[in-house]
């Protein structure tokens, strides 16, 4: 059998992915079973073993500017599917960073990066969901101030949003599992 090579700057990608993620690609045989039992894969340009292959063949602009990393909601179904273990939901993530790192996210892609960071924040603080602080952050960061801002007023006397935050006790332990993340 013939062993495909690839030229210096698609392996380059493949390197890099690699090196990124900590999975290696090459455990990828194709079988589909990550697509079969992908909830969003009608959504998506590519499924997500099709992404795999253009990660595989070194096809940077393919797999960057795709929709399917950025309609992947990181359910797992695909990493617990996968019978070679390869870590397809964490792969989603490098490639999101990697598509706004090099500018190649659409302003409505970048926003679903922004909303990730504001709820994420929102978590360490609190130890629990705040919405309050999660639009705020979100707001400023995707610079939709005004957005939905009419609707303020009615979710704060229903009692949909609530003004004050209700952290948990031990707030330092979530914060002790992201700084175990950061590093
Ligand atoms: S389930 Fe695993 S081996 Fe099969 S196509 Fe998907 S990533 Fe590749
Ligand atoms: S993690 Fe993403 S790609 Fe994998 S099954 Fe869920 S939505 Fe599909």
């Amino acid at each position: 059998m013939k062993t495909l090579r690839l030229k210096n700057n698609l392996q380059q990608f493949v390197d890099e992915i690699d090196k990124i993620s900590g999975i290696n690609l090459r455990d990828c045989y194709q079988c589909g079973k990550c697509s079969a039992g992908c909830p969003m894969v009608m959504q998506m340009d590519y499924p997500p073993s099709k992404l795999i292959r253009h990660i595989q063949l070194g096809e940077r602009e393919q797999v960057l500017t795709s929709s399917t990393i950025w309609v992947c909601v990181s359910c797992l179904t695909c990493s617990t599917r996968c019978p070679k273990d390869v870590e397809i939901a964490g792969l989603m993530d490098v490639c999101r960073e990697l598509s706004i790192k090099e500018g190649l996210a659409t302003r409505e892609q970048r926003k679903i990066q922004q909303f990730h960071k504001s709820f994420l924040e929102t978590i360490r603080s609190n130890g629990r969901l705040y919405e309050v602080m999660l639009i705020a952050k979100y707001k400023l960061r995707a610079l939709a101030l005004f957005q939905d801002v009419a609707k303020t007023p009615k979710m704060l006397l229903t009692g949909k949003l609530k003004l004050l935050p209700h952290k948990i006790e031990n707030v330092e332990a979530i914060n002790k599992i992201f700084e175990e993340c950061d590093k």
